[in-house]
């Protein structure tokens, strides 16, 4: 006897995945095609130019990695990283200390500079540690998804006026929702997911790599360790030389051309500015409820945003309640902020007027039965 499975159709609102356009769905209905047919090097040609366009680029080794964000952090530090260097992390979340250990498994001598999550790294303490080390690569989390804060990449290339840095940017909670400008701002690698601002489902992993970062792949003493993750041989594979590496998931990246077609349909500008609007009509909500956000106004993400949890106000029941009553789900807090934050995602097709005014009605009914006094 066989089952069948029929998920609901939920509101995601929370840190990703997002809900994904029902044009982006249809695409994976499509034949699937072996990884070398001529039909299918055109998509993933697509895909390269795409990417080059949301990314802001014109790295031509720019693609996707197969995997999830994850996947894309390994590609960037195992490749980067030559073990026993010294490497330069910033760590005001979650993530950032995701980059530190996973740059510590590659063998990188790691110097954090660390700051309370949720508040900015001081770009001085950054500058003044890389002087006195010795690393040449800096790790930076451009959209820090566990707080809700963005950090301020755009002043990254100054280092440079120091020694000639390799920076590597988690643009994974904002590649196709917030300005990234790889090479305005003078990014070395870079990696994100489909699952958030991109608005495909998750399981593909975009990247992108500058040529002063291939320089210093090139100039390895040794192979890196991964070789499922080795830039250099998956560049073999969506480059002229067409040499089988793996075999591509053709239905994600078909979702992922799919998606970022829509991307540039609306435009990079229209779609940050939905993401800011969308994201400041929440906050506003939010606030003439009486409730706080964690993050200081010049600081705010606008695809995550994390909602203080009043005292007294009950976190995993409201979840739930939201997610049974009204078909939404919201993320928890983790780490040092499980328990004292919501955090909720706005990203994609999510990041909507209509969401934005219905989530902040179900917390409002939601918190007042739970006893929460909201003003007038
Ligand atoms: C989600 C996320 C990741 C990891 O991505 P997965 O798709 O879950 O592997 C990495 N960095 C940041 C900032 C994220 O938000």
């Amino acid at each position: 006897m066989t089952t069948s499975f029929n998920p609901p159709n939920r509101i995601l609102l929370g840190p990703g995945p997002g809900n994904v356009e029902p044009r982006v769905l249809q695409a994976m209905l499509k034949p699937i095609l072996g990884y070398l047919d001529p039909v299918y090097l055109q998509c993933l040609d697509q895909i390269q130019k795409l990417l080059r366009s949301v990314f802001e680029t014109e790295n031509r080794v720019t693609f996707s990695v197969s995997g999830t964000g994850g996947a894309g952090m390994e590609a960037c530090l195992a490749n980067l990283i030559e073990p026993g260097e010294e490497v330069l992390v910033c760590v005001n979340g979650f993530f950032g200390q995701r980059a530190a250990e996973i740059s510590e498994r590659w063998g990188a001598k790691v110097i954090r500079v660390d700051s309370e999550w949720g508040r900015p790294v001081d770009m001085q303490r950054v500058r003044d540690s890389f002087r006195r080390s010795s690393a040449r690569i800096v790790v930076m989390v451009h959209a820090e998804t566990s707080t809700g804060m963005r950090q301020p990449i755009e002043q990254l290339k100054h280092l440079r006026d120091v020694r000639d840095a390799i920076l590597v940017v988690d643009s994974v909670t904002s590649l196709g929702a917030l300005p990234v400008g790889i090479d305005r701002n003078e990014i070395d690698a870079s990696y994100s997911c489909s699952q958030k601002g991109i608005g495909a489902p998750p399981g593909l992993s975009p990247v992108t790599f500058s040529e002063r970062a291939l320089e210093k792949i090139r100039a390895r003493k040794e192979h890196p360790r991964s070789w499922y993750f080795d830039v250099l041989l998956i560049d073999k594979y969506w480059s002229s030389e067409r040499t089988y590496h793996h075999t591509s998931p053709a239905l994600m990246n078909y979702a992922l051309r799919e998606a970022l077609e829509i991307i540039l349909e609306e435009g990079l500008e229209n779609r940050w500015a939905r993401h800011e609007r969308n994201s400041k009509a929440f906050v506003a909500g939010v606030e003439a409820m009486g409730l706080e956000m964690l993050v200081a106004p010049e600081h705010r993400l606008w695809t995550l945003n994390a909602v203080r949890i009043p005292p007294g106000v009950d976190d995993a029941r409201v979840r739930s309640r939201l997610l049974h009553e009204y078909n939404i789900e919201i993320g928890a807090g983790f780490g040092s902020l499980k328990g004292k934050i919501w955090r909720v995602g706005l990203m994609g097709c999510g990041s909507t007027e209509n969401n934005v005014l219905l989530l902040l009605a179900a917390m409002r009914r939601i918190l007042e039965s739970e006893g929460f006094r909201c003003p007038a």
